[in-house]
């Protein structure tokens, strides 16, 4: 599932958790170039984020850089399963919480999507 949507060519980028992409870059027979757009990401332990590019005539729409190069399976893939990530050292302070995102945060075409203008 995870290959199919890679190798859409509407699909710029795909998160998954770290151990499903060791197993991706284990598995993966023949052409391997789709799981460049396969990447590790902090959060997505239950559930994959398919990240889909600009349509067409989108001007407000930024798009995603470039997958840097190569498959992602070698030291970037492995500092995931690193002691530093594993088991990170508590803060000596807890963390400020982030201000909530309000409607005023977002590009003014969300507010048209949800009605809010
Ligand atoms: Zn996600």
């Amino acid at each position: 599932m995870v290959r199919a949507a890679a190798a859409d060519p509407q699909v710029e980028r795909i998160f998954v958790n770290a151990a499903i992409k060791k197993a991706l870059c284990r598995e993966a027979q023949g052409d391997r170039s789709w799981l460049a757009k396969v990447r590790p990401y902090w959060g997505h332990d239950y559930h994959m984020h398919v990240r889909l590019g600009c349509p067409n005539g989108s001007a407000e729409c930024k798009g995603q850089e470039r997958p840097e190069s190569g498959e992602g399976c070698g030291a970037e893939l492995e500092w995931w399963f690193s002691d530093e990530v594993l088991h990170p050292k508590p803060d000596t302070e807890p963390a400020k919480p982030k201000p909530p995102m309000t409607l005023a945060d977002l590009p003014p075409a969300c507010a048209t999507v949800l009605g809010g203008k």
